[in-house]
């Protein structure tokens, strides 16, 4: 039996491994692709960290809390920004190549503003490829350390023995399912983008660990806030090219069918206000002209393709020329900011169970992540789950997002996601198509009760249909758990009777004090509430 068992090999999963394995562990990594698939290095902007005067630690978690609409928790705030500089500084050191500029004290990094940010705190690599870079560096250091590496396994349940967590149940590439078994065992499985039909995440951000977590009655919370990133370029291709909003920070505007610039009278900071407010603006355009996307027009930048090379890259990929055309934009999921409830050391409701990552709901994102927070909440959570596992820490303490958690009752569960054979059996992208569009039309960027009620309805036809999925594929487990998350989602957003970050009711378009707080699965069907200390909270609702 291994010390540790990483679920992921994205930022979360390999930060994990490699502390374990300095630390002396014997470590296990499964993952669903190749090692290096994850969403991780897709990330373009880069990682967001507060290294020296004028920005402080003090300034980021201002930002932080702002963009997270009054549900942060503020020491899970502290921990991510106090933390942050220091793990950035030991990624570079482990070989990822951030990019500098000359200055008479030698090179120092190169930094860059983004949306919500009071200043320029977000370091990059090769300009746009921040998370190529990263992963890459990454990869090559768990290659050459002692950590196993399966490629192709993939986690299909929680094993739960004693009261505690020992590992997984995980179908093998050659199709056997085998029990994996470690004294601790993190998830860091990465989020759930591919619960919608336009998304910019990657085929393998299905939810796993959270749906598993949500079967084996591990608590999960905030799942209602879905962030849409405003700017992806419409186009069939899956995931949808991201549009960063660096472009917009370079000048790029968005502008309606008519030409219009459209975000100058919707928002005082114009086309660099939030995301969500970007979003839902765009959104409203798109309603009130009937068309299924706007533009950007982003043909002012001067040396887009040495600025922006990823971008440059996909936009000549569709036959666009970023200097001539306008490009065309739509909303698209983007960052689950719920997830696998933990404290601040990554602790889950179940002892021995970790989850750190875009899995984790460990209280740093609130309502709404701050665009780059998310690379470095895997840097800095994926180091504490080791220092606490080396610490000797079993169990969840009353912390971070966990406050209040521990005290609700844990409901056995119910499913088994083990499929039998069938005889004539649904193709799993046909059920998989149905799950996203049906996500995307009515658990949208604007959602509200008639639309939340058509989607669970049609959620439910659709796990009838589940049943004649084939056994023993990936493919079908994949669908499984996205119709898991998509129902709780669905069901977080049909409770939640708010306006609140990255959350949208029609019905119900303003913040409600009343609901300041998290909706929190723990086997039960419906999400139960448990309101935020005060000491806990912080930021502007
Ligand atoms: C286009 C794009 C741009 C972004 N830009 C930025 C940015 O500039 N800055 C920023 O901070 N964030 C950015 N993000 C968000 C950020 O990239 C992610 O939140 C972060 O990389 C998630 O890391 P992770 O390690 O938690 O998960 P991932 O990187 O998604 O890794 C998850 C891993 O788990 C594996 N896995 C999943 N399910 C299973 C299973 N059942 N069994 C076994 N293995 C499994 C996967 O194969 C994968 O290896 C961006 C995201 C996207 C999509």
């Amino acid at each position: 039996m291994h010390d540790l068992l990483v679920m992921g090999s994205g930022i979360a999963g390999l930060t994990t491994a490699l502390h374990a394995a300095r630390r002396g562990m014997s470590v296990v990594v499964l993952t669903k692709g190749e090692l290096s698939h994850s969403a991780t290095r897709y990330a373009q902007g880069g990682v967001a960290a507060a290294f020296a005067p004028p920005d402080s630690p003090d300034l980021h978690l201002a930002d932080t809390l702002v963009a997270g609409s009054g549900l942060c928790d503020a020491d899970a705030v502290r921990v991510l920004v106090e933390e942050g500089p220091d793990r950035v500084r030991e990624l570079a050191a482990m070989g990822a190549r951030f990019d500098t500029e000359p200055s008479a004290e030698g090179d120092q990094l190169l930094l860059a503003r983004e949306g919500g940010h009071s200043l320029a705190r977000v370091v990059h690599a090769g300009g746009d490829a921040t998370g190529a870079e990263i992963e890459r560096a990454l990869v090559e250091a768990v290659e050459r350390s002692d950590i196993e590496v399966r490629t192709g396994w993939f986690a299909i349940e929680l094993l739960r023995e004693r009261g505690r967590s020992e590992g997984v149940l995980a179908l093998s590439p050659t199709g056997g399912v085998e029990f994996v078994r470690a004294l601790d065992t993190v998830l860091a499985t990465g989020g759930a983008g591919q619960c919608f039909a336009v998304t910019t995440n990657p085929a393998l951000s299905t939810g796993d660990g959270i749906a598993l977590s949500l079967r084996a009655g591990v608590a999960c919370a905030d799942l209602e806030f879905v962030q849409f990133h405003p700017t992806a370029l419409h186009h069939p291709s899956m995931p949808r090219p991201l549009l960063s909003e660096a472009l917009r920070g370079e000048g790029a505007v968005l502008r309606d069918d008519e030409g219009s610039a459209f975000m100058a009278g919707a928002h005082p900071l114009a086309d660099l206000a939030p995301r969500d407010i970007v979003s839902r603006a765009i959104y409203a355009r798109m309603m009130d002209e009937n068309v299924e996307h706007v533009w950007l027009d982003a043909t002012m930048i001067e040396d887009f393709e040495h600025r922006f090379p990823t971008i440059w890259a996909a936009c000549q990929g569709v036959g666009l020329d970023p200097t001539n055309d306008w490009l065309p934009v739509a909303p698209a999921a983007h960052y689950l900011s719920g997830g696998v409830v933990t404290d601040l050391d990554g602790a889950t409701t179940l002892p021995h169970l970790w989850s750190c990552g875009e899995t984790a709901c460990s209280g740093v994102h609130g309502a709404n992540r701050l665009a780059s927070n998310s690379l470095l909440d895997g840097l800095v959570f994926g180091r504490r789950v080791i220092e606490a596992i080396v610490r000797d820490k079993r169990e969840a303490d009353s912390t971070g997002a966990m406050t209040g958690v521990l005290d609700l009752t844990a409901v056995a569960v119910d499913e088994d996601p083990v499929v039998l054979p069938r005889n004539n059996p649904t193709a799993p992208d046909k059920v998989r198509g149905a799950v996203q569009r049906t996500m995307s039309s009515d658990c949208g960027v604007v959602r509200d009760a008639g639309g939340l009620k058509l989607a669970a309805d049609t959620l439910g036809d659709l796990a009838g249909l589940a049943d004649d999925l084939p056994a023993r594929e990936m493919a079908t487990y994949e669908v499984l758990n996205l119709l898991r998350v998509s129902r709780a989602i669905v069901d977080a957003a049909a409770t939640r009777e708010e306006t609140r970050g990255s959350h949208a009711r029609a019905d119900y378009p303003e913040a409600s004090d009343d609901l300041l707080g998290r909706f929190v699965f723990r086997g039960s069907a419906r999400p139960e509430f448990v309101p935020l200390s005060a000491g806990s909270r912080g930021g502007n609702a």
